[in-house]
Formats: structure tokens, C-alpha cells, sequence
């Protein structure tokens, strides 16, 4: 789906609905249905056989859900889009479609503590294999491509550690094999950042984040190539069965209108947080990609529109200072997950990353003393206010 309206901030709004075509609804409807009536026994046979478009079932489509898919297919800039029950759901629909037994998979050093679980679990039951990868050079990820490798999934920022990786430079490896890349794409929401652009080849997210936005919805999305998501739609969707329910899709489609306005409001406060997070005493690392003195930063000027809403930093002392830290807090809420109009702030080593072995975790730089913040639409005085004084109690 080529988008219809020259600006994003338009398209999140408008793409994918026509009032008319929903007796003149400004919102888009909510189909809360399971099931679809068909006129006569021939037209379900007609529609079973695909020779006639129309719904059936709500697992194989949904009016609500459809607008919400080619929205997000038009802000990403691809040709089809489709929504799940949990960004889980859509990772794992999206690697089981690309794997058999024996295949491999090749992933950035640093991955989401469930699509870690995810793929060890993958490796334990159906032998499929993988491989992390800091892709910091075309040689470092050549050197681990094999002949079984049929995917590159890549997350950027990286969670936690929020380091980034050149997905161009990604694309020119993966052609030179014909391997897709897959990128999870939650952290930065279509507004700051469209792989697809650059030439991957499927787009990833937990809807639940930054494109929800309230903390009400879990959900996941993905976009790509209509040939593939096709596939995806009539085996890993329909069969497995991880799919969104239309309230959710309609809750996804009220927060994408704001997306934009939300992103950089969140944006504007991190960069504040981050500009006094570095000079603070008891505050030894700060991981942000929109930071000049970050090596990362010539990839995020290529690539994003700007950083993103998380933060990541090391606190002087051990893991029992880190937890001090959070109790400290007095408004800031303890929880995982991002991207929502609270300020959000948590401990990875033993949250959202505890799943991932001490090990791992430390070849990933999940320190026991890192903090991950996802900077809400407060005020940024009360925020930092509220961080400021819990760090000069440590
Ligand atoms: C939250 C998250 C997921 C998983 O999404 P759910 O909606 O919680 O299933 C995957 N990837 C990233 C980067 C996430 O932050």
C-alpha cells in the first residue's frame, strides 16, 4: 500500500478508512463480530474458494481490523500489513513462516527477553538454530551466514542497551545471500523510523508501545511484502491463531491518530532527561541514540528521525542500588513495557531481561546496575525532579 496523503501526520489520521464507505461514521466502526452471514450456499463456497472478496470469520479478517492493517502498511510504506494479538504473536508468526527444521537464524546481539526465549525454545524443540551478531560490519556478519540461514532479524535500538544498527548496511549483506531481514521496529514507531525505506524486508511491532500509546492494548503488527504476508495471513495467523480481537484494533486505530504529536513530545522530554542524566554523580553510562558523544550517532542521523523516548544509563554501585533507586521514585511508576503517557522505568537485569541467562545478559551489556526509562508526556521538570532526587539518596 502506497500512501494516499503526502504527509505522515495525515496518513495516521485518514489512511486506510473512507467515511462514506461506513454510512458516514467519523470513527471507524467497531465490527465486534465473530462470524459473517453469507446470502446463499453458493456464496460460501465462492468465498471459501477466494473467487469472491468478503469476510467469513473473524481469525481470517475483520472490517475493524482491515483499516488498522492498511494503515499501518501505508505509514511503513509497504505492501500489506497484518495484526495480531500480542507483538509475540507477530514475531513468532513471522519466524515460524520463515523457518523449517535445520534453518538458522541470524539475530542482533540484543533482543527482547521473550523473542530471546523465543528462539531458544525454536532451537530446543524444531532444531532451529541461531546466532547473535553485534552487525557492526558487513564482515562480522558475513562470517556467520551459512548455507541454512533464511532470516536476519534485527531490533535497533537494540533493547535494552539502546545501541543501533546501520540496517542499510544490513540490506547489502542480505542480498549478496538473498536472506530477509526482519526488523523489530518498536522502539522508534514508523514516525522516526521506516525500514522498509531502506530496503528490509518485513517491519515488526508490539502495537502494545509507542503506537497504542496508553497502556491499554496489547497488541502486535507487522508489515512486508503482500506475497509474504499472504502466506503469514493463511498459515502462522490463521492456523496458529494469535490474532487481534476488533476492540483492540479500534483502541490501536484511536492511538495511531496521535502517534506523531506523542513521539515527539516524548522525544523532546528524553533529550532534556538525557542532557542532565549525564552530568549527575551517581550516573556512570547514559544510552541514548540521539546523543552526539553516542558512536552510534552517524547511524541515527542516517536512519531515524530522531531518538526515540528511551533512555538507558548505568548507576554507580550494584544491583542492590539500582533497586534502592527505583524505590525511591515517588511518582515515577516501576513497570515494563514503553511508549505510554507515563513515565515507565525498570530494572532489565531482573525484569525484562531476567529470562536471558547472566551470561548472555552480559555479553548484551545488561548490567545489573542499568536502568531502562521510557520517558512519558509529563512535564520533563517533574520527571527529572522525581529521578534527580531518588539518585542523590544512592
Ligand atoms: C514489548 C516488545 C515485544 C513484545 O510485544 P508484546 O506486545 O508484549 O507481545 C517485542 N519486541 C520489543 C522490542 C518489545 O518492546
Amino acid at each position: 500500500m502506497s500512501r494516499k496523503y503526502n504527509h505522515f501526520e495525515t496518513s495516521v489520521i485518514h489512511e486506510g478508512y473512507d467515511a462514506k464507505d461506513m454510512l458516514g461514521s467519523l470513527a471507524t466502526p467497531l465490527f465486534q463480530t465473530s462470524t459473517y452471514t453469507f446470502t446463499s450456499a453458493e456464496q460460501g463456497e465462492r468465498r471459501f474458494a477466494g473467487e469472491e472478496d468478503g469476510y467469513i470469520y473473524s481469525r481470517l479478517g475483520n472490517p475493524t481490523v482491515t483499516v488498522l492493517e492498511e494503515r499501518i502498511a501505508a505509514l511503513e510504506n509497504g505492501e500489506r500489513g497484518l495484526a495480531f494479538g500480542s507483538g509475540m504473536a507477530a514475531v513468532s508468526a513471522v519466524l515460524i513462516a520463515l523457518t523449517k527444521a535445520g534453518d538458522h537464524i541470524l539475530c542482533s546481539s540484543g533482543l527482547y527477553g521473550c523473542t530471546f526465549g523465543l528462539l531458544t525454545m525454536m532451537k530446543e524443540k524444531y532444531n532451529i538454530d541461531h546466532d547473535f551478531s553485534a552487525m557492526e560490519s558487513k564482515e562480522m556478519i558475513r562470517s556467520l551466514i551459512r548455507p541454512e540461514t533464511t532470516c536476519i532479524y534485527v531490533e535497533t535500538p537494540i533493547n535494552p542497551t539502546m545501541k543501533l544498527i546501520d540496517l542499510e548496511m544490513v540490506v547489502e549483506v542480505a542480498r549478496e545471500f538473498d536472506i530477509p531481514v526482519v526488523v523489530d521496529n518498536t522502539f522508534s514507531s514508523p514516525y522516526l523510523q521506516r525500514p522498509l525505506e531502506l530496503g528490509c524486508d518485513v517491519v515488526i511491532h508490539s502495537a502494545t508501545k509507542y503506537i497504542g500509546g496508553h497502556g491499554d492494548v496489547i497488541a502486535g503488527l507487522v508489515v512486508g511484502k503482500k506475497d509474504f504476508l499472504d502466506s503469514v495471513a493463511m498459515t502462522t495467523q490463521k492456523d496458529i491463531g494469535g490474532i487481534i480481537s476488533p476492540f483492540d484494533a479500534w483502541l490501536l486505530l484511536r492511538g495511531l491518530k496521535t502517534l506523531p504529536i506523542r513521539i515527539d513530545r516524548h522525544c523532546d522530554n528524553a533529550e532534556k532527561i538525557v542532557e542532565r542524566l549525564k552530568t549527575h554523580p551517581n550516573v556512570s553510562n547514559v544510552y541514548y541514540p540521539n546523543d552526539e558523544t553516542n558512536p552510534d550517532f552517524p547511524i541515527m542521523q542516517k536512519q531515524m528521525k530522531r531518538g526515540g523516548g528511551v533512555i538507558s544509563f548505568d548507576i554507580v554501585g550494584d544491583k542492590a542500588d539500582a533497586q534502592q533507586f527505583l524505590n525511591k521514585l515517588s511518582f515515577l511508576k516501576i513497570a515494563v513495557s514503553l511508549g505510554d503517557a507515563e513515565t515507565l522505568i525498570e530494572h532489565p537485569a531482573t525484569m525484562t531481561h531476567a529470562v536471558v541467562p547472566q551470561e548472555s545478559r552480559m555479553e548484551m551489556e545488561i548490567t545489573d546496575q542499568l536502568i531502562r526509562l521510557s520517558v512519558g508526556l509529563e512535564a520533563w521538570e517533574d520527571i527529572w525532579a522525581d529521578v534527580e532526587q531518588a539518585l542523590n539518596q544512592l
